[in-house]
């Protein structure tokens, strides 16, 4: 421990007898990760926890999920991408708790035991999970998407649907198990959705002897009354049109009521309820703030918003606590949208701020300011839509685009380079090289 308070303190150019400032950061995403960074040549000692050992690269997780992407050209080991920020320790736990007045982070480690973790500033960046709506329930049968073990999950139910249509004896088993519904018309929903029909179309062709897997059927459910909302018409509507090119059917304006293992209830605009069989659903609809926001929330008074996102005040600190700092997806701040965009630019300005008072900088910091530089959603080869500004792109040119984004800002240069050649195969001839899944291990693994 003396040993490496000595190589903090060196590397953070102080005399070893003084005790860097403690900067405690909770959540190792995009927000996390670029407050860390920011704090590279500060002279303080970084703790950074999260309750996984990787940095998730979500905006390409579908394509794990879809095979084309390896789990490991998503996610990157924290340690890996931080190695060189001498004054960064990273620790794998989850946040429990907060106390505000005694400014200790509570933990847990994987094996059950607990940590306490005092700190001099603090850093919250812990994102968003999946929501459901008060129907938890869902979640066994519908996944989410919003981890590395989620994308695998979907990626085994749906490579293995395709194998238990080929053995059903039954058609009628043989359609709900070539059936496949999304909930939620968002970015997620979209690109799972053409990845579902590029699969079932180019990827599958010719492998199958009982089935056709272009017969495949992907429906796609969403409340509004349009897919890809936020990206304004025309994009909406030239999406939904390469969506139904692709022959994926949109059910627009309509709410799913109830899900199982055999298919899901929807409720229409005009109030009638129809079955769908489908043995694959998937769920992309909604987030929610994981429980340490509504913890930290209680010990500091902080408000929150219906999703359990932490008001920030426009330094993002909470009212009362200069001290603290909430950043990313979990951040309330003038409705900015859940957008690695704003968690990297919030981390980083959180990371920065922290630096200029350790630094002595009097002058009062500048609210945070974002700077749009727009979004992109994939829908399939070739054809993604880009909205900058009053720029608005789709198609093949939307696609290129699409791809120099996801490019730069990839993690890591040998996953940027295993990306290209991953999606040069996919582009070129459909095929995919990340099909495998796992089985559950259950009473019956190994016997037979
Ligand atoms: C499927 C998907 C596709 C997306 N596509 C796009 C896109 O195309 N473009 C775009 O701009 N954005 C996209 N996004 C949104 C973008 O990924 C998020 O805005 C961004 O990841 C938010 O960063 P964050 O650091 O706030 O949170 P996250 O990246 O979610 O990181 C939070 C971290 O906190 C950790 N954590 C949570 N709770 C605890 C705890 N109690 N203790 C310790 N650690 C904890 C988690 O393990 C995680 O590592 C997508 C998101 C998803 C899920």
């Amino acid at each position: 421990m003396a040993h490496q308070d000595e190589s903090r303190a060196e590397a953070a150019e102080l005399p070893a007898h003084v005790t860097p400032r403690r900067v405690v950061i909770v959540g190792g995403g995009f927000a996390g990760l670029f407050a860390a960074r920011a704090l590279r040549r500060a002279p303080v000692a970084v703790t950074l926890l999260d309750r996984r050992s990787h940095h998730l690269f979500q905006p390409l997780l579908y394509q794990c999920a879809a095979g084309i992407l390896s789990e490991g050209q998503i996610a990157q080991p924290l340690r890996a991408v931080l190695r060189r920020h001498h004054n960064v320790s990273c620790l794998l736990a989850e946040a429990t708790d907060v106390d505000a007045g005694a400014r200790v982070v509570h933990a847990r480690r994987p094996d059950g035991s607990e940590l306490a973790l005092p700190y001099d500033d603090l850093i919250v960046a812990v994102g968003m999970r999946q929501s459901y709506f008060g129907h938890d329930e869902f979640a066994e049968h519908a996944p989410g998407m919003k981890t590395l073990n989620d994308a695998l999950d979907i990626r085994r139910r749906l490579y293995r649907a395709f194998e238990m249509a080929e053995t059903a004896a039954d058609p009628e088993e043989r359609r709900q198990w070539l059936t496949f519904a999304l909930v939620g018309g968002g970015p997620t929903g979209v690109e799972l959705a053409g990845q579902i029909r590029e699969i079932a179309g180019h990827t599958l062709d010719r492998e199958f002897r009982t089935i056709n897997p272009a017969e495949a059927r992907v429906l796609l459910f969403e409340g509004s009354d349009e897919v890809l909302g936020a990206f304004g018409r025309p994009l909406t509507q030239r999406a939904a049109r390469t969506l139904e090119s692709l022959g994926v059917e949109l059910r627009l304006g309509t709410r799913v009521t109830g899900v199982d293992a055999h298919g899901l209830d929807v409720l229409d605009r005009d109030g009638t309820t129809t079955r769908f069989a489908a043995r694959t659903v998937l769920w992309t609809a909604g987030v929610e703030a994981p429980p340490i926001a509504a913890a930290l929330a209680r010990a500091t008074g902080a408000q929150t918003d219906r999703a359990g996102r932490i008001a920030v005040q426009p330094d993002l600190t909470l009212p009362g606590h200069p001290e603290i700092r909430v950043t990313g997806d979990v951040m309330g701040l003038d409705r900015l949208p859940g957008l690695a965009e704003v968690a990297m630019q919030t981390g980083a300005y959180a990371g920065r701020h922290v630096r200029h008072s350790v630094e002595g900088r009097k002058k009062k910091p500048r609210p945070f300011r974002y700077l749009d530089l727009g979004s992109a959603a994939y829908i399939c080869r070739g054809r993604a839509v880009v909205k900058v500004g009053r720029l608005h792109l789709s198609g093949f040119l939307g696609w290129l685009v699409w791809l120099l984004i996801h490019l730069a800002f990839l993690t890591g240069f040998r996953s940027r380079i295993g990306a290209v050649l991953s999606w040069s195969v996919v582009f070129a001839s459909g095929a995919r090289r990340e099909r495998a899944f796992g089985t559950p291990e259950g009473p019956a693994a190994g016997k037979g």
